[in-house]
C-alpha cells in the first residue's frame, strides 16, 4: 500500500550563529577548537531529535526578487546580541538563516 501524504512539517525560520551555520552547512567545523562539539552539544540540547532536521539557509525577504542565479543578502542578517537561535549561544556575532523542520505526528 502506498502512501501518498508528504510528510508535514512544522517550519521554524532561525537565525543561527556561523557556528551553527557551518556545522548545518557541512556538519564540520574545522578551526583547531572545540567549537563543533560545543556547538552541536547546543543544538541538540536546543532541538533534540530535530537537529537531523536542520538545513542552511531561510526564506527570501519579501521585496528580494531573486530566483537564485544570483546573491542576496536575504540569508544574512548580520550582527546581533539576540542568543542563536541553533544552539542558544549567548555570544554576539553575525547571524544567519537556518531551518529547521519538525515532524508533526
Ligand atoms: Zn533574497
Ligand atoms: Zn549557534
Amino acid at each position: 500500500m502506498t502512501d501518498n501524504t508528504l510528510p508535514k512539517f512544522d517550519v521554524h525560520n532561525l537565525r543561527v550563529c556561523g557556528c551553527c551555520l557551518q556545522l548545518i552547512a557541512n556538519g564540520e567545523i574545522n578551526n583547531g577548537t572545540d567549537d563543533a562539539e560545543v556547538t552541536s552539544a547546543g543544538q541538540v540540547a536546543t532541538w533534540g531529535p530535530n537537529v537531523t532536521n536542520m538545513i542552511a539557509g531561510g526564506p527570501h525577504g519579501d521585496d528580494c526578487d531573486n530566483d537564485g542565479s544570483t546573491d542576496c543578502d536575504c540569508e544574512d542578517f548580520g550582527f546581533s546580541w539576540s542568543d542563536c537561535e541553533g544552539c542558544g549561544s549567548a555570544l554576539g556575532g553575525d547571524r544567519y538563516a537556518a531551518t529547521v523542520l519538525i515532524p508533526l505526528p
